[in-house]
């Protein structure tokens, strides 16, 4: 794509957002409606392209993008008007008489940059909460899944005004280049690499960025945990798009006194699930260059269980591995793949102070009986996210903030945090025209210092 084509795209929002149209709250639920029709309309045919690129069943992707989508529009509009209501405050005592009102501003023309692995969630979750504050809304979707991308772009493009929603196709460079026409906000969903890249080169033009990144996500099983129930949840986490979840249990720290028995579990529970492409419960890699990644992964003598390669369907089975420490490559990096690490501890001590020596991750799961243990965690851990005795699913409310901390992310979203979050605080004082005291305005006295103190008195309780 021509850098001058996408100039003209950016060009265009921005007049049109000075227009002030997009302010108006029935101009933005008459988008986010339209928006639910388009979905709705060519529900079929967006399924059929992820199943080209994944080989994806109608109920994962129903389940895992379409759903989440649906319900992010029906909150937003259900709530919107509380959400972009001016927020009286107290006024100060100092300020008085007077009015303190927080108003909900949208930043303008904001640009959305997804991943690959949900293509459809991870671009139009963020552009819904984008448009529900009165912004434009520049989408580059991965180019990864190149069906997936075509099919949005050509679905969004030709129902929606470029002006207020469009889709770009392409790769970094492009992204690089619509950053490069100073975007007012932007969101990524991506990669820690990446991330630091969309995060220098917003800093050019002090664009405000939300970083929506990844990481080794753990999954704690203690001794009191209850082994059916953890085992039947850890396992749909991390198999759930083959491993492909930014939010998926990376690897799991099981404690030694049933670390055999939910071995054991694990491969009984993966084999009632009967994951294979054929009866749709599993999805393929992405692509030959990740197959090859996670098979390097995979050291032959480490698998307990799984292991098995089809290079032509690009297809791993899911792989327990055991007997893995902090050394091995598969603990170097985030995984993405239905590769299961599974490591062993004694004390609760190990493990916090294992976790506390890694980046901070982006999810957290705790399986337990022991409320001691879950108050610790939570204390002690700092993680973007998670749950207790359950994986993922924390994700799916949307009164919970989703984001990361430090290494997996800046920022959140869903609900009225996205809302929150394409919005800037306008925070406006009103005086009326009455009221003004003579001590604030020079000359100044020593007695006008003596009285500024009294008035302003702060007590020694602080
Ligand atoms: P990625 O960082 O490779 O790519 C993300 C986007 O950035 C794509 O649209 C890509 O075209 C673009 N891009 C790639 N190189 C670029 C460059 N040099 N300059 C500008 N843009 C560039 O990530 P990915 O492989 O698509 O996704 C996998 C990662 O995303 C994992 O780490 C995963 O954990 C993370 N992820 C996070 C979330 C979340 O919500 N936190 C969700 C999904 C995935």
């Amino acid at each position: 794509m021509e850098k001058s084509q996408i100039q003209e795209v950016v060009e265009n929002q921005r007049t049109f957002f000075q227009k002030q149209a997009t302010k108006s709250l029935s101009f933005r639920k008459a988008i986010l409606r339209k928006l639910a029709d388009v979905l709705q309309s060519c529900e079929q045919e967006l399924s059929e392209a992820i199943h080209a690129d994944f080989h994806k069943s109608a109920f994962d992707t129903y389940t895992t993008e379409f759903a989440l989508l649906y319900s992010d529009i029906h909150e937003t509009l259900k709530e919107l008007d509380n959400w972009a209501r001016p927020k009286r405050v107290r006024t100060n005592l100092m300020n008085l008489p007077g009015k303190s009102t927080i108003y909900r501003d949208p930043y303008g023309v904001c640009f959305v940059i997804g991943a690959w692995n949900y293509p459809f969630q991870l671009t139009l979750a963020p552009a819904i909460a984008a448009l529900a504050a009165g912004n434009t809304v520049i989408i580059k979707a991965s180019e990864l899944p190149s069906q997936s991308a075509k099919a949005l772009a050509k679905i969004i493009n030709s129902n929606f005004d470029p002006c207020v929603l469009h889709v770009l196709e392409g790769g970094g460079d492009v992204t690089q280049a619509v950053i490069n026409a100073k975007m007012d906000y932007i969101f990524f969903t991506g990669s820690v690499r990446v991330g630091r890249i969309i995060y220098e080169a917003a800093a050019k033009h002090l664009t405000p960025v939300t970083l929506e990144l990844g990481g080794k996500s753990p999954a704690i099983i203690e001794e009191s945990a209850d082994i059916k129930t953890t085992v039947k949840r850890l396992a749909w986490g991390k198999f759930l798009n083959a491993g492909q979840t930014c939010i998926a249990p990376d690897y799991v720290y099981v404690h030694r006194t049933i670390y055999s028995q939910f071995l054991a579990e694990l491969i009984k529970q993966i084999e009632t699930n009967a994951y294979s492409l054929a009866n749709g419960n599993y999805v393929q890699i992405i692509n030959t260059h990740h197959f090859n990644r996670l098979k390097e992964l995979i050291e032959t003598d480490k698998v307990h269980y799984g292991g098995g390669l089809d290079e032509e369907n690009r297809m791993i089975s899911p792989t327990i591995l055991t007997n893995v420490s902090w050394n091995d490559s598969v603990m170097q990096e985030e995984i993405f793949g239905p590769i299961l690490p599974v490591l062993v501890y004694d004390q609760l001590d190990e493990v916090i102070s294992t976790i506390q020596s890694q980046p901070k991750p982006l999810s957290l799961y705790l399986f337990t009986r022991k409320s001691s243990s879950k108050k610790r965690i939570l204390n002690e851990l700092s993680f973007g996210g998670g749950a207790i005795n359950d994986t993922i699913m924390h994700i799916t409310n949307s009164n919970l903030p989703f984001g990361g901390v430090g290494n997996s992310g800046i920022g959140s979203y869903h609900g009225e945090a996205g809302f929150k979050t394409f919005t800037h605080e306008k925070s406006v004082f009103e005086k009326p025209l009455w009221g003004e005291p003579s001590i604030k305005f020079p000359p100044y006295s020593s007695n006008k210092l003596k009285w500024i103190k009294r008035l302003l008195k702060f007590n020694a309780s602080f």
